[in-house]
């Protein structure tokens, strides 16, 4: 992707609360992807003034959602660890046998 020129768009009414107006922000994006938090720094998204409602910018997601797609990724294969059996550490009092 080429460094185009960011237009910050107009604020938009929030629709969480009457008088708040959203605003074109540049915040850090969390998600989930299976047990990993990912992070994602300078995330568009808008801010409402108000009630700080967010509302992420839907072509971004979509954006970030091909990037974390398992198809669009690296083709790792991530597997659990299977269930072992407790391994047996023999018997705690060893009995003699009589
Ligand atoms: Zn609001």
């Amino acid at each position: 992707m080429s460094e185009t020129e960011y237009v910050t768009p107009q604020p938009v009414p929030c629709n969480e609360c009457p008088a708040g107006m959203m605003h074109a922000r540049l915040i850090t994006y969390f998600t989930w992807m299976g047990d990993e938090l990912i992070t994602v720094p300078h995330f568009p998204a808008w801010v409402c003034d108000v009630c700080g409602k967010r509302e992420y910018d839907e072509k971004a997601i979509s954006w970030l959602t091909m990037l974390l797609s398992p198809d669009a990724g690296r083709p790792t294969h991530r597997h659990r660890k299977p269930h072992l059996p407790r391994p047996r550490t023999g018997p705690a009092h060893a009995a003699p046998e009589s």
